[in-house]
């Protein structure tokens, strides 16, 4: 009776032990399976590899984005309110590129900057600043550079073409920005038309271009400028109602162009 109870025991405690282990090791199977399923596009998206570690980037809205590298953060265009950003410690380097109600909005500067931030921001922007922020600020013209926190800031030209949207964005006024991290170029359009200075940028590695109507570029534009300097990679940003499906398939027709969509609208 003993024998057979331990013989007993013995068969059937394994496969209890197996009855547990099974399906538990099925889910973890799934598991680590799944970030290959999902990822590679969400996670090839949003870094950039560079000499010194990734940038990564994290779109939060429209035109608002925290760039995080090496140890620094960087707030492009931040709108919206604190809370937007709650996630993400307060900047390093801030870009604002004009003056627009969608680009600058001083209560939520107050709520990101440090004492030690560095504000780079256009003319106009710059006029606006309460001396608080402006103290922090290095105002950049057209054409203009800065140096601050291992990085290189160029001053782009942003501005319209078309005779109706010249209301917009009057040349001279605002700022595109190229941004050089760890050797790698990233450019941010800001508000623009496709201009010949965008046209003529080179060896970018990461673009992000604006696309929307009536204030910047049709997607025909935008396929055309992208198509002329040839960004490794271009997100559409800014891009609110606009065919961002369309962007990427027509842009993509040059294979050596790759267009990433990133959820910058709720
Ligand atoms: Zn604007």
């Amino acid at each position: 009776m003993h024998t057979r109870t331990a013989c007993l025991a013995w068969f059937v405690l394994p496969r209890q032990i197996v009855a547990w282990i099974f399906p538990r090791f099925l889910g973890l199977v799934c598991l680590l399976s799944l970030p290959r399923a999902f990822s590679p596009s969400v996670r090839a998206a949003e870094t950039l590899a560079t000499a010194q570690g990734d940038v990564v980037i994290n779109p939060i809205q429209h035109a608002s984005m925290v760039l995080q590298w090496n140890g620094i953060t960087i707030y492009i265009d931040p709108v919206g309110g604190g809370a937007k950003y709650a996630a993400f410690p307060r900047a390093d380097l801030v870009l604002i590129t004009h003056e627009h109600g969608d680009h600058f909005d001083i209560p939520t500067l107050e709520a990101i900057l440090k004492t030690q931030t560095v504000v780079v921001t256009s003319t106009t922007v710059g006029q606006k600043l309460p001396t608080s922020i402006g103290k922090q600020a290095h105002i950049l013209g057209n054409g203009q550079s800065f140096k601050s926190a291992g990085g290189t800031i160029d001053a782009i030209p942003a501005y319209n073409l078309t005779a109706e949207k010249l209301k917009y964005h009057p040349k001279g006024v605002g700022n595109g920005y190229l941004l050089t991290l760890g050797g790698k170029r990233l450019y941010i359009s800001g508000d623009t038309e496709d201009i010949p200075e965008m046209k003529a940028l080179t060896n970018i590695d990461v673009a992000f271009v604006c696309m929307n109507l009536p204030y910047t570029m049709t997607i025909d534009q935008a396929v055309g400028a992208v198509r002329a300097f040839k960004p490794k990679v271009v997100y559409p940003y800014h891009s609110r109602g606009s065919d961002v499906a369309r962007f990427k398939q027509e842009v993509e027709q040059d294979s050596a162009i790759s267009a990433r969509i990133l959820k910058w609208y709720p």
